[in-house]
């Protein structure tokens, strides 16, 4: 098993940053490209919902740790933010409680979608928790 942990502050300049990290990290299961954009896609979804719901534009911490084991890439984004009150209504599609802020309320779906697992952890006034699995290299 290899093991990434990284923290990086809550600002949406750091999303390209956490998708460079992340990505790098996964190169060494060989994906495709479409893999790789795949799971850029979920980490940006991941991490601007840290900076904008989580911690609302404000100062916090955003912790990201990744794991490989055999081709197996865990990726898990964790904010000590505001948290979330209703996981399940949250990871509707369209569902957003910023709708007025021209969000679209897709993110956890992309996640859904782009990777293979997604699990959402939450506790309100203490943080979110974000755990993608995917598999890379399909084959066999
Ligand atoms: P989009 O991602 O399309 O810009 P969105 O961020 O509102 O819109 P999702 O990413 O699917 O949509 O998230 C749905 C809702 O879940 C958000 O509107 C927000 O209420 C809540 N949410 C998501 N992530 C967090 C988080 N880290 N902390 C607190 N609330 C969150
Ligand atoms: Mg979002």
């Amino acid at each position: 098993m290899e093991t990434l942990n990284v923290q990086i502050e809550s600002k949406s300049e750091n999303e390209s940053l956490a998708r460079v990290i992340v990505s790098a990290f996964a190169a060494r299961l060989d994906p495709t490209l479409e893999e790789i954009s795949d799971i850029k896609t979920a980490v940006s979804e991941a991490v601007t919902n840290c900076v904008i719901h989580g911690y609302e534009e404000k100062d916090g911490i955003i912790f990201i740790e990744c794991t490989i084991e055999e081709n197996n890439l865990t990726i898990s984004i964790k904010d000590e933010g505001v948290g979330i009150e209703d996981i399940e209504k949250a990871r509707l599609p369209m569902y957003s409680t910023k709708r007025d802020k021209e969000r679209s309320g897709m993110g956890f779906s992309f996640m859904e979608i782009f990777m293979d697992k997604l699990t959402v952890e939450s506790e309100l006034n203490k943080g979110t928790v974000v755990t993608m699995i995917k598999k890379i290299g399909n084959i066999s």
